[in-house]
């Protein structure tokens, strides 16, 4: 932290200083100058202006609408059954989930948007992750804005925007201006193109800089994971983690199974930071996944996609070990090639912001190199640096298995087509990460809280950084809770009386 004593000028003044702006942000800035519209409201992002909007732009865009809110508040407190969070948290949660929609639905309606209830790629209208815990009866809907993609975002950008709320771009939050003894904060420094600001806050400083998804060391150490490859923006690395670490808050949900809602198969090139989801709507089933041994490992063609890669197990809900035997290679035949485009187009950076073009039939990649190709099985299985011999009996048992309406691993009979027509090809899958939710622990009024469990004076915290999901997580709820959790703390920063020097 600095000192209020070691800052000589103050490059700029405001009432509330938000830090980041995705959703989170965003929303905060919209509530602060809907409710105190006589006050200053500064929000710094570390990204160019082409590349704001943080993992908020790439998102899918869905949006948790509730249904019955005693169902709602038993499903999440299930949820997080294995590292419960506050009942007061929780229930201030579901009361915000349950009057949330009109609030959305006259933002979209401010920036010339449809709201839709669905998610606008597929007609299956509500995503219900975990029924035995009671999906069926908390979530109502799955909720939109138009466009596909990026809606929801484009629909906040353009309130804020229409606010003329001042964003300064390529500035990122390095510290905080703190008392020592106190923990009150005062400011921020933050870094523009290598020199150093210093903010005063005369009320609060929101941080809403998303979370470490992009930064490895914090996954090796934090979650466990030896590799992870980000699908969103490259810059949530953590920053927001370390400040807040030497700010004294008490840090939670740094290594929660709704991290991300698990890992997903994913697509890494050699030229984009960030990874490609792998088609979740594939059209065909002639393929398969392979574990480093040559094995299969999973029900690839399971509904997993709509339970975040989480598999049920002897009551218990597992991520997909995609991270446990790297490298993984998925197989597939001419008929799956022709059918699939192998990413998924409607979100992630690299589609969305970096708007890479995957071909249609994947043949730019074959020519590439980056999808192996071959004439026979046996030719594609020499190419791998698998054992041969293994590669080749799994797609023979999987085959078998088509033939006989059969799987081992418990593919639907829908969902078994041979790896039979020729060209055969080969592609390497890496676990992709969604997002990550640990940060510090917060309140209702999303103030962020010591060691001590007192809040940090005039310190606030939204988004999925610090975010309340702390084991499993129902899809849709992480932009809502950043629009809450943004909301929240602009209103009672903004109402806190000024510091005075
Ligand atoms: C591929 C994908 C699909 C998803 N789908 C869904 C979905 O359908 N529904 C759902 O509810 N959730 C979804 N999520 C999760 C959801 O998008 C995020 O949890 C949510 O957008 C978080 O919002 P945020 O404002 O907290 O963070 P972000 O939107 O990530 O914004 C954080 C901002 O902080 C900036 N920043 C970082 N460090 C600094 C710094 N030091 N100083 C200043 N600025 C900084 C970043 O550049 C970024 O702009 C998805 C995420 C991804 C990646």
């Amino acid at each position: 932290m600095a000192s209020l004593a070691s800052i000589k000028a103050w490059h700029y003044e405001c009432d509330l200083l938000i830090c980041g702006f995705g959703l989170a942000g965003a929303c905060a800035a919209i509530e602060a100058t809907d409710r105190f519209p006589h006050q200053e409201v500064l929000v710094i992002e570390k990204a160019p202006a082409k590349h704001a909007g943080g993992n908020s732009r790439v998102s899918g865009q869905s949006l948790m609408m509730p249904g019955d809110r005693q169902a709602l508040l038993n499903y999440q407190r299930k949820m997080n059954e294995a590292n419960p969070v506050d009942e007061e948290l929780l229930t201030y949660w579901v009361d915000e989930m349950c009057a949330l929609e009109p609030w959305i639905r006259a933002r979209a309606e401010e920036a010339g948007a449809r709201f839709i209830y669905g998610n606008g790629f597929t007609d299956r209208e509500t995503v219900l992750e975990y029924p035995e815990y009671g999906a069926r009866e908390a979530v109502a809907h799955t909720a939109t804005i138009l466009p596909i993609p990026s809606g929801v975002w484009l629909a906040f950008e353009k309130n804020v925007q229409k606010r003329n709320i001042n964003i300064k771009f390529e500035h990122a939050l390095i510290d905080l201006i703190q008392d020592p003894d106190t923990l009150e904060v005062f400011g921020a420094v933050v870094e523009h193109r290598g020199e150093r600001l210093a903010i005063k806050a005369k009320r609060g400083v929101l941080i809403a800089t998303g979370g470490y998804e992009n930064n490895l060391d914090m996954q090796r150490n934090y979650f466990g994971l030896t590799h992870a490859y980000a699908m969103g923006t490259p810059y949530n690395t953590g920053d927001g983690v370390k400040i807040l670490q030497k700010a004294g808050a008490d840090l939670w949900h740094m290594r929660s199974k709704g991290q991300s809602g698990g890992l997903w198969p994913a697509i890494q090139t050699p030229h984009q930071d960030t990874v490609f989801l792998r088609n979740i709507l594939m059209q065909t089933f002639s393929w398969i996944d392979l574990a480093s041994d040559g094995k299969r490992f999973y029900n690839e063609t399971d509904d997993l996609r709509r339970t975040h890669y989480k598999e049920l197990k002897h009551g218990h809900y597992m991520d997909v070990p995609l991270a446990s035997y790297l490298p993984i290679t998925m197989i597939f035949d001419e008929t799956t090639r022709q059918h699939n485009c192998m990413v998924f187009r409607p979100f992630t950076w690299n589609t969305v912001v970096e708007g890479y073009q995957w071909s249609d039939d994947n043949s730019a990649e074959i020519e590439s190199g980056l999808i192996i190709k071959a004439d026979t099985l046996e030719e594609l299985a020499a190419k791998l640096s698998m054992d041969t011999d293994t590669v080749l009996a799994t797609i023979d048992a999987y085959n078998k298995g088509c033939a006989q309406g059969q799987d081992e691993l418990g593919r639907a009979p829908e969902t078994l087509q041979a790896i039979a027509t020729g060209p055969f090809y080969a592609l390497n899958i890496v676990p992709g990460i969604v997002c990550t939710g640990g940060g510090a622990k917060r309140d209702t009024q999303s103030r962020v809280l010591g060691h001590d469990q007192q809040p940090i004076p005039r310190l606030y915290e939204a988004g999925e950084l610090g975010s309340m999901f702390s084991h499993l997580y129902q899809n849709g709820c992480y932009l809502t809770e950043a629009m809450i959790t943004g909301r929240a703390a602009a209103k009672h920063a903004l109402a806190e009386t000024p510091w005075t020097e």
